[in-house]
């Protein structure tokens, strides 16, 4: 039987083998736990790089991908950032120790009441979970360093590319399929928006209006 300690050098190691190279973004997943954002009968897998349902038929995403999107982000120690698809809470914890501010939205209300009290518990302040639809954004604390998308859209949400900073970044799946999308990087620059493809990636899709709790 290999111990906890093993299972997570192993995941540490995984994310390393897929890519996962900046120190910052490693520290961060190597002090938050995966743990408490998993659930139910998949708890046995929660070191392994693999996505996982949670409530509300939803997925916690892969810790590769997650490190790999964190990585593209380039999150700063003074940036606001925005979450799109807070599910169960892991990516914004992450993202707690790379930023100022976090604002993390989820169309569900349970996903995010459930994601608020592992934040308390673990002790991470400086995250602000909201229910609303993260399609349009949040504009009230616009404009943000960086935005971060977990859920596919066709195109970036035109409220989105205008809540970003000029000089921000945003990291965000995009494509008409349900199987495969690209996983894109956005930057505002003074006069437009430069775009990159990073990877093909599969996530659930960016819905509009609220979630009926499942
Ligand atoms: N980042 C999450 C995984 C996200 S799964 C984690 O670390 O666990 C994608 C999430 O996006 C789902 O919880 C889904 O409810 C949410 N979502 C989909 N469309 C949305 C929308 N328009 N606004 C807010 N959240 C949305």
């Amino acid at each position: 039987m290999t111990t906890d300690a093993e299972q997570k050098m192993q995941f540490l190691y995984a994310l390393r083998s897929k890519g996962v190279t900046d120190m910052r973004v490693l520290s961060a997943m190597e002090k938050i736990d995966r743990g408490p954002f998993v659930t139910g009968i998949f708890t046995d897998r929660t070191y392994e790089d693999m996505p996982l349902p949670i409530s509300c038929g939803q997925t916690i995403s892969q810790p590769s991908v997650v490190g790999l999107m964190t990585q593209a982000l380039n999150v700063q120690p003074r940036d606001k950032v925005l979450e799109v698809g807070t599910g169960s809470g892991y990516q914004a914890a992450i993202l707690s120790q790379l930023g100022r501010r976090i604002y993390t939205v989820d169309r569900f209300r349970r996903l995010v009441r459930e994601a608020r009290h592992i934040f308390e518990a673990m002790d991470l302040s400086n995250i602000t979970a909201i229910t609303a639809d993260g399609s349009r954004g949040l504009p009230d604390q616009a404009p943000f360093d960086r935005i971060l998308v977990t859920a596919a859209a066709e195109d970036p949400p035109g409220p989105l590319l205008a809540q970003l900073r000029v000089g921000g970044i945003m990291v965000l799946p995009v494509g008409q399929s349900d199987t495969v999308q690209s996983l894109i990087r956005v930057e505002r620059t003074e006069t437009g928006f430069e775009y990159e493809e990073l990877r093909q990636v599969r996530f659930v899709p960016l819905l509009e209006g609220l979630g009926q709790d499942g």
